[in-house]
């Protein structure tokens, strides 16, 4: 375990905001976590922090974050057709994805690239070309900070949802470790119908190919550089808006003005791409001053340089608040704003 004083955030996350928090602590499993909570840590602020992908810190953090450097895998159980794996919390997901692939694992190539924990991955329920982390998590093993006991989550358990999951209610469990169910090859099943993907693959792919997972991860890869900025390069979150899901009617409603407005029938209602309300209230590529919207994809907020966590809770409130005049619809930050 490692523990830091007055710790400068910036490189802890994607926005590259600066911060500083009073205790960082690194810890390598439950054993560790054990020991914080005898010390009484839990009982004080405290937050777990992984890659910082969908966090924007407004300010400095007065408290304990816990950051998980667990790094195992595992096979578990094995037979002809998948396999059971446990990768550790502090593993980042896309060198897992990369692990798995090299293995002839399939499930989550789709999710390549996706900057994230392997411990965040369930708690946000990561998504991205129609695979989400529930189609492959199998349970989640938690450390309890209000007893200091582990637990082990089952999928049902989880309440998995849009972006959602029992833990982003429940930040008192820590995420230990996470039990993926994978395919193996002659069992794999591909998701080749979300966005281009298909059209970005070779015209023979099909699951039994040979490289098959390979080519899609490839892909994903490839598409995802084109369409969104390289936290290396340039600071964000990613999306930093939820879609908002609406009544049928106030769809219809909007649809007389906006004829050509994209939606999506949902069980609870209909899913409107929030990016394309952005655009359409002329946000995309938009600049004030330190921060900006993605000139590719109007649902990024990007740090052009120098940027604090207000610039970008200032810009985003602008744009919320044109969403709400221009249409009458809310959107809200997918991004969890800290303290
Ligand atoms: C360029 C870019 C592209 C992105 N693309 C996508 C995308 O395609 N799909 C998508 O779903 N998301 C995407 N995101 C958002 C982001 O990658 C996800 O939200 C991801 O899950 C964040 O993981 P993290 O490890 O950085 O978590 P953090 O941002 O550090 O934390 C997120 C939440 O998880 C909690 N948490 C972290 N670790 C643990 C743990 N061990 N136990 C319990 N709770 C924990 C935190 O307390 C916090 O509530 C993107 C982000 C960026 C910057």
């Amino acid at each position: 375990m490692k523990e830091y004083r007055n710790y400068q955030l910036k490189g802890n996350n994607t926005f590259g905001i600066p911060a500083l928090c009073d205790r960082f602590i690194e810890y390598a499993g439950g054993e560790e976590l054990k020991s914080l909570y005898e010390q009484g840590i839990f009982n004080g602020q405290w937050m777990s922090v992984g890659c910082g992908a969908n966090l924007l810190f407004c300010g400095d953090y007065h408290g304990v974050i816990i950051h998980s450097v667990a790094s195992g895998i595992k096979v578990l159980e094995e037979n002809d057709n998948n396999l059971l794996v446990r990768a550790d919390a502090g593993i980042i997901l896309d060198d897992f994805i990369e692990h798995a692939v090299s293995n002839g694992w399939g499930g989550m190539e789709n999710l390549s690239a996706i900057p994230c924990s392997v411990g965040a991955a369930p708690v946000q329920n990561v998504g991205a070309y129609g695979v989400e982390a529930k189609d492959v998590v199998e349970c989640v093993h938690v450390f309890d900070t209000s007893n200091g006991l582990t637990r082990t989550f089952s999928n049902v358990e989880c309440t998995f949802g849009y972006r959602n999951s029992s833990f982003k209610s429940n930040p008192q469990y820590v995420v230990l470790s996470v039990d993926f169910r994978l395919t193996k090859a002659g069992s794999h099943q591909l998701h080749l119908d979300y966005g281009n993907l298909r059209s970005s693959l070779p015209a023979d792919i099909t699951s039994g190919k040979e490289g098959a997972l390979r080519e899609i991860r490839g892909a994903v890869r490839r598409i995802r550089r084109e369409k969104l900025p390289d936290p290396a390069e340039i600071g964000s979150a990613g999306s930093f808006f939820k879609n908002p899901v609406v009544d049928r009617a106030v769809v219809d409603n909007l649809l007389k003005d906006y004829p050509q407005m994209p939606f999506y029938e949902m069980k609870n209602g209909c899913k409107v791409p929030a990016g394309w309300l952005i655009e359409q209230a002329g946000w995309k590529g938009r600049k004030m001053g330190t921060v900006g919207v993605y000139e590719k994809q109007a649902l990024v907020l990007v740090n052009l340089g120098g940027a604090t966590g207000f610039d970008v809770w200032n810009l985003a409130q602008s744009i919320v608040a044109s969403i709400r005049d221009k249409f009458g619809l809310e959107i809200s930050p997918e991004v969890i704003k800290v303290p």
